[in-house]
């Protein structure tokens, strides 16, 4: 059901949102209960405080913890196929039009040492399977997970190579304190040839130079929040003038306490100065949200009027990560 402060005649895009944080609830104990799986509780109402951030976490890494456990199920490739499939489902299901959904495979690897290329390949399948069913235009976008360090992030980058033609983009997420932009540099000159699309979290839990690496070094095209982006006045000034996107969650930035409330949300802000930004839901099952919470509920408690709110739908099919033609059928549905 989409509120009326949605403009239904544009279409409703979720740009930045992970497979990971997309796993339902049911699903996790479903695939903990078939292979065996410990969990720290054994019911759907035990299991919430574990798997959803309901009050701010106190960071980043606390929040990436719900989607730890949440990995633990992912025993084989059945249950990577069935994650994308339903999170297609999910989307279909809350009224978007186009989904960038994106994942890191070596990441989703880890917990049962699956081969991180055939979970991009059972992720691809899962994804055709849902676009095809509910009638979903879905991109993937394919994520290197600093967290883990240097050689892992390499491998996760083959994997993503050997099935390049499933790919759109590439991102870098993990914890941006530790690991900076610059270090992965190679691998985002590599996408570029590829062809793909480029975008970075950034200014998430590092300052706006985080944001100047992912631009310089990284080649972004969109940054993955850009909260702290307003320290810089001249880098604000920078993504307006490039109309470089950001693509902003709410209530994830809360729950991470990467702000205060939604009233402290710099997204007015940027809004108010001609930032091109864009409203997403990140980890929509971690969040316990839907888009459509976030364009009413959490817009408007960050001071959005209707009319900047139809803007961000507007500003979202500019930062899509499709071409003119495909935008112009988004448009046109
Ligand atoms: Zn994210």
């Amino acid at each position: 059901m989409i509120a009326s402060t949605i403009d239904p005649t544009l279409p409703f895009i979720d740009l930045h949102r992970h497979l990971e944080g997309s796993i339902r609830p049911g699903t996790v104990l479903d695939l903990a209960r078939q292979h065996n799986v410990p969990l720290p509780a054994d019911d759907l109402e035990g299991l919430h405080p574990y798997l959803v951030a309901t009050l701010p976490q106190p960071g980043l890494m606390a929040f990436i913890a719900k989607i730890d456990l949440r990995i633990t199920v992912l025993a084989n490739l059945d249950a990577c196929y069935r994650i994308a499939y339903e999170a297609v489902e999910d989307a279909a299901r809350e009224g978007i039009d186009y989904l960038e959904l994106r994942l890191s495979p070596a990441y989703m690897a880890r917990p049962h040492q699956l081969n991180p290329a055939d979970v991009v390949a059972a992720v691809a399948d899962g994804t055709r399977a849902g676009a095809r069913d509910f009638a979903l235009r879905v991109n993937l976008i394919g994520i290197l997970s600093r967290t883990y360090g240097l050689d892992a992030c390499r491998q996760e980058f083959e994997a993503l190579v050997e099935h390049a033609e499933v790919i759109t983009a590439l991102d870098l997420a993990g914890d941006e304190a530790a690991w900076p932009a610059d270090l992965f540099t190679d691998h985002f000159q590599r996408a570029r040839d590829l062809g793909w699309h480029i975008t970075a979290h950034a200014g998430e839990a590092a300052g706006p130079e985080s944001v100047w690496l992912a631009l310089r070094n990284l080649g972004a095209e969109r940054i993955g929040h850009g909260l702290r982006a307003r320290e810089d006045p001249a880098l604000v000034d920078y993504l307006v003038e490039q109309r470089i996107g950001l693509e902003v969650s709410l209530t994830s930035n809360v729950q991470i306490s990467a702000v205060s409330d939604y009233v402290h949300h710099p997204l007015k802000n940027y809004v108010d100065r001609g930032v091109l930004v864009a409203l997403n839901t990140d980890d929509p099952a971690v969040s316990n949200i839907d888009l459509s919470h976030e364009y009413t509920h959490a817009a408007q408690a960050a001071g959005l009027s209707p009319a900047q709110i139809h803007q961000i739908q507007r500003n979202a099919l500019e930062m899509a990560f499709l071409t003119p033609e495909e935008k112009a059928q988004l448009l046109h549905k």
